[in-house]
């Protein structure tokens, strides 16, 4: 075991409002973090690789999974299932690396309550306009006006939950947005349960104590 500890990094938001480019701009800034690459039984988009952006599972491959316990958490969206493999997650914080999530609201909840609670840092990312979360929808380009729509129908259910996150960040400025966020993730790595490693260091100080009494 590394003298620190990983943390689960956990962004949430309603689709559009920043996720995925702010995990890359905070991936960009610090090239230890790992990202957790998410199972999901949906299609992949143009441009989307398998094993990069998401492992493309068939629905049968993902509930044996789950039954199997490979999932740290998961959830039905948009009426496909998502869910974030275990075994990297574990492996990861174990060497002290920390793992960044993209992952809705009922996957933080259920990794919030779980036995890696004391490493979560969870952020919820909200909108400065439900007008202007629908026009970077548009803007993005991934998604025809039907998935959008969809897409908007559910923001509310995401954003009814954002006060269960530790910190939440209204994404106007992109880069202030950017800066408050690697303020937290810096701030959160400093906690006394990251820092395993201070016990030796506390240690080896009272031995240097004691011995100039
Ligand atoms: P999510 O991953 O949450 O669905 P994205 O990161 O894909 O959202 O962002 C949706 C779109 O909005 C993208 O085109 C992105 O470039 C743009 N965007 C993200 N943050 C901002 C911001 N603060 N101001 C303007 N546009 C933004
Ligand atoms: P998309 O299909 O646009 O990539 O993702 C749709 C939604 O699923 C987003 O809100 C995203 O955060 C969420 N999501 C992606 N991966 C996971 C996962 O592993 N678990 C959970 N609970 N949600 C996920």
């Amino acid at each position: 075991m590394s003298d620190r500890r990983g943390l689960l990094i956990i962004l949430s938001s309603p689709s559009g409002a920043g996720k995925s480019t702010l995990t890359r701009r905070l991936r960009e800034w610090d090239d230890s973090l790992s990202f957790s690459v998410s199972a999901t039984t949906r299609a992949p988009r143009d441009g989307e690789q398998d094993g990069r952006d998401y492992h493309f599972l068939s629905e049968e491959k993902f509930k044996q999974d789950v039954v199997n316990g490979d999932m740290l958490e998961h959830a039905h969206v948009f009426g496909n299932f998502y869910g974030s493999p275990r075994k990297p997650v574990q492996a990861a914080i174990d060497r002290g690396q920390d793992v960044l999530f993209d992952i809705d609201w009922q996957g933080a909840q259920q990794i919030s309550n779980s036995a890696l609670q004391a490493h979560v840092l969870s952020i919820f990312l909200l909108p400065p306009s439900i007008s202007e979360l629908h026009r970077r929808l548009e803007m993005r380009g991934q998604d025809s006006a039907k998935v959008i729509a969809k897409r908007m129908q559910k923001s509310w259910d995401e954003i009814s939950h954002w006060d269960s996150y530790d910190f939440v960040l209204v994404n106007d400025d992109l880069d202030a947005t950017e800066a408050k966020l690697k303020s937290i993730v810096t701030a959160a790595r400093l906690r006394r349960s990251q820092q395993p490693g201070l016990n030796d260091h506390v240690r080896v100080l009272h031995a240097e104590f004691e011995g100039m009494q």
